[in-house]
């Protein structure tokens, strides 16, 4: 493998190593909300986080789910990204925490606070909180329980864990600075009452920590070195370091921030991902045109591809759109060394070669990778009756259409060259069938004898050899450049993102493979076997990526 590329956060890390920090040692982790299924800026944090644990000798990478806010989350969510994880390649070995692992000594971390009049118990409801906190431009103004007394305050907050008050009736905040030009300063909450069951906890606790209290003492308890994280947590870093500097917490973490990971085309935000889902604008979170880890998987991306994309996509400071060509460009490159070839038509047109003898059958032996004569071969067969794909056949062709018209020739892949002679349609106008003859002369790529030349070649499949098969061909879910930003996502979906192809037909061989398998069909793209859907009986594939990068925007 190449080496790792040259980034602010592993320059500060060979710094640190060099300058003795942290006892030499490299401990990062990655910290999900079970509260929804991982998408591709998540992986991008997978794949960063965990790489630099395996590049340095001794790294260490947690899985560390922040589990504090027990409504939205569940134990689907959770065993969902273990899947997630696993699949992109990482191993979290024996480092599987839980923020909720947590709560006793966060609990009493925060009793030291208030005993040390670093906390207090404030009775401001939701809305005085907000107009108390200030703006940007006018500083905050001290909540009339700021100088509650100490006793008073650790009182009120063993009754708010006991479950004596409902829920908003308390907080307990920081007492920090009401005037911070940094909002994130001014008496944030640390704990709220929520009287909620917890998937992990059950129902033992009536309060909860927040996101910026506990995040920093979890990486403190797991002696996290370097605690990575997206830009928008940069004005949290204050606050990150006071309630380490405040807790006095034997080990000191720090934490960096890169810009995250935008993708053109492609929504990363889990609220607006559960908002498609639970409209029922796509068929699930693991829906193959959703950019989440799980759609990504059924639609045929590999880990590698994915490891790939995080790493040249790269990591700084700066706010940038990555384009989406990119990633397919990268599981085109995976594929394309991975993926056996094989054939299949979507939309079949019969053809009937009119000078093949009845009950004759042929049998071709063809590689399953050009390139790749180790892979071995498989066998097609040719008869009287085949199938081609529709796009290859044109009634009035132009000129330079290579493929199949009345009176032309064109190849048939590894078989033999044929000619269309008669056009059969139905009532409707639409062909049903081609009457072909077929040159005895010219199978496996052999020229006509008399020198005629022959252009294009096609793919095809024979009565016999081949099954019926369900398609489905996927086009990106948006057909607008950032579908982040508009009024309402179901105008920004692209309505033919999705298109099921009922007639198809595949080689006999591939109603053997296993669900999650990959081909390439040659001519049409990367195709996977349903991971859900595919059985031997009723095949299905989904196409991952086209051949080319043929989008059109
Ligand atoms: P979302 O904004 O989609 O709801 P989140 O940040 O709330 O995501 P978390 O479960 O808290 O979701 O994220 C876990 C980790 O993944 C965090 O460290 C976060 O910084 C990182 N992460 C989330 N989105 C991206 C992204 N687009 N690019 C890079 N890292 C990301
Ligand atoms: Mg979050
Ligand atoms: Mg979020």
């Amino acid at each position: 493998d190449k080496k790792p590329a040259v980034n602010f956060i592993r320059n500060i890390i060979n710094e640190d190593l060099k300058n003795g920090k942290n006892g030499g040692r490299v401990v990062t982790r990655f910290p999900p909300e079970p509260n929804g299924y991982l998408h591709i800026g998540h992986a991008k944090s997978i794949c960063f986080n965990f790489s630099l644990a395996q590049e340095y000798p001794g790294g260490k990478c947690y899985l560390r789910f922040d589990d504090t806010n027990p409504e939205k989350e569940s134990v689907e969510f959770m065993e969902s990204i273990k899947r997630d994880v696993a699949w992109l390649g990482f191993d979290w070995e024996d480092r599987l925490t839980h923020a909720s692992d947590y709560f006793d000594r966060l609990y009493e971390l925060a009793e030291g606070l208030i005993q040390r009049d670093k906390a207090y118990v404030c009775s401001l409801n939701a809305e005085q909180a907000r107009e108390y906190r200030g703006t940007l431009k006018e500083p905050g103004k001290d909540s009339p329980d700021r100088n509650r007394p100490v006793e008073e305050s650790l009182d009120l907050f063993r009754r708010m864990k006991a479950g004596e008050f409902a829920d908003g009736t308390y907080t307990l905040r920081a007492k920090i600075d009401m005037s911070s030009g940094n909002i994130n300063m001014r008496d944030p909450v640390l704990y709220r009452i929520r009287k909620v069951h917890h998937h992990r906890t059950g129902d033992k606790w009536n309060i909860y920590p927040m996101y910026d209290y506990t995040h920093p003492l979890s990486d403190a308890f797991e002696a996290v070195t370097h605690s990575i994280c997206t830009l928008e947590f940069q004005d949290h870093r204050p606050l990150y370091d006071w309630i380490i500097e405040q807790c006095e917490t034997e080990f000191v973490p720090h934490q960096y921030e890169f810009s995250r990971l935008n993708v053109n085309y492609t929504i990363t935000s889990k609220r607006k991902l559960k908002y498609l889902v639970d409209q029922g604008l796509v068929s699930g979170w693991d829906d193959p045109r959703m950019p989440t880890i799980s759609g990504m998987r059924r639609r045929g991306l590999t880990p590698a591809s994915l490891r790939k994309f995080s790493e040249r996509t790269g990591i700084s400071k700066k706010e940038t759109i990555i384009d989406v060509g990119i990633l397919e460009e990268e599981v085109r490159n995976d594929l394309n060394e991975t993926a056996k070839r094989a054939f299949a038509v979507l939309d079949p047109i019969k053809v009937t070669i009119s000078n093949y003898p009845e009950g004759k059958e042929e049998v071709i032996e063809i590689p399953n990778h050009p390139q790749k004569p180790d892979w071995g071969t498989r066998e097609i067969l040719f008869e009287k009756t085949l199938y081609i794909d529709r796009s290859d056949f044109l009634e009035d062709a132009p000129p330079k259409f290579f493929r199949l018209s009345p009176g032309k020739e064109v190849r048939l892949r590894y078989g033999y060259v044929i000619r269309c002679d008669e056009v059969i349609k139905d009532d409707a106008g639409v062909v049903r069938e081609l009457v072909c003859t077929y040159d005895p002369d010219t199978l496996g790529g052999k020229k006509p004898a008399d020198g005629r030349k022959v252009k294009g070649i096609i793919h095809w499949l024979s009565e016999s050899g081949s099954k019926p098969a369900l398609v489905r061909i996927y086009d990106r879910l948006f057909n607008v450049e950032n579908p982040g930003v508009v009024e309402s996502v179901e105008d920004a979906l692209n309505p033919e993102s999705l298109l099921t192809m009922v007639d198809s037909r595949i080689e006999n061989s591939l109603t053997q493979v296993a669900p999650g398998d990959t081909f390439q069909f040659e001519r049409l793209g990367y195709f996977c076997a349903d991971q859900i859907e595919f059985s031997a009986e009723k095949p299905v594939f989904n196409r991952t990526v086209t051949l080319k990068d043929t989008w059109q925007s």
